[in-house]
């Protein structure tokens, strides 16, 4: 499996800090701006979209993929219409229908949590898959697997109880993409192998610190991590830790609330 960073795509401006030197950057002047972080996994393309917070889009071998998609629509208006759309939970930072039923397109499909497919219409639910976690189901030839995703912290532990939500690992010819969801640094995020990108969460109380967080990476070693969903955490000191962790694992620091 390897990774090979391809020519990166910024549109509009903002800051290239912490892309790295072998990354290219271009510039248009666009209303909408979308940053789009590429890569090569395997012989397949891939592209990060981040949104906003939680919310981002994957663009996948044969598949565009929105994850957690809130807020307003127009900020997905560069993009495709979605082949698959992933809710890791029913929290409004990453569940609403408005948006969801807006960017449904004639052939996307759903995967959800339990609860979340209890939240959607009846017409959503004949295009939705509810995962428990621990389950997995294939739609094209992206194979999708459900993460727990919980706080273990006692006190944290009534924000997102054991069991309910879920984190997702995407796997694609060539490569594995991870999104962590809200959760802490659990066994199962430290069990993972073989993790190309993924993004994790780093915000207590709702998620896990950034001590947590770049300990688990030295446990799963992700070739590239993007910190999301860390509103008020000091991403920085979350790299620094992360390079002084033993792994060659890459920090993405996107401003995600810009
Ligand atoms: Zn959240």
């Amino acid at each position: 499996m390897t990774l090979n960073r391809r020519d990166a795509l910024k549109l509009g401006a903002a800051a290239a800090a912490g892309l790295g030197p072998s990354l290219s950057i271009a510039t248009t002047a666009r209303a909408m701006t979308m940053s789009e972080y590429a890569y090569t996994l395997g012989g397949g393309a891939v592209s990060v979209h981040p949104v906003s917070h939680a919310s981002l889009a994957l663009t996948l071998p044969g598949m565009v993929a929105y994850v957690d998609p809130v807020g307003d629509t127009s900020a997905y208006e560069s993009l495709p219409q979605p082949d698959l759309i992933l809710v890791t939970h029913e929290h409004g930072d990453h569940f609403k229908l408005e948006t969801l039923a807006a960017l449904m397109g004639d052939s996307t499909r759903l995967v959800v949590n339990p609860a979340v497919f209890g939240l959607l219409p009846a017409e959503l639910q004949t295009v939705a898959t509810a995962l428990g976690n621990g389950d997995g189901t294939t739609i094209g030839d992206v194979a999708i697997h459900a993460i727990p995703a919980y706080n273990s912290t006692p006190e944290r532990m009534n924000y997102h109880p054991e069991g309910r939500d879920n984190g997702y690992v995407l796997t694609l010819d060539g490569g594995r993409v991870y999104i962590a969801g809200d959760t802490e640094d659990i066994p199962a995020m430290r069990a993972l192998e073989g993790i190309d990108i993924a993004f994790l969460p780093m915000n207590p109380p709702y998620t896990m610190d950034i001590e947590q967080a770049a300990s688990a990476v030295s446990d799963f070693a992700p070739k590239v991590v993007f910190p999301y969903h860390y509103r008020g955490s000091d991403t920085e000191a979350f790299a620094a830790l992360v390079r002084n962790g033993g792994t060659a694992t890459e920090v993405v620091l996107h401003d995600w609330y810009a």
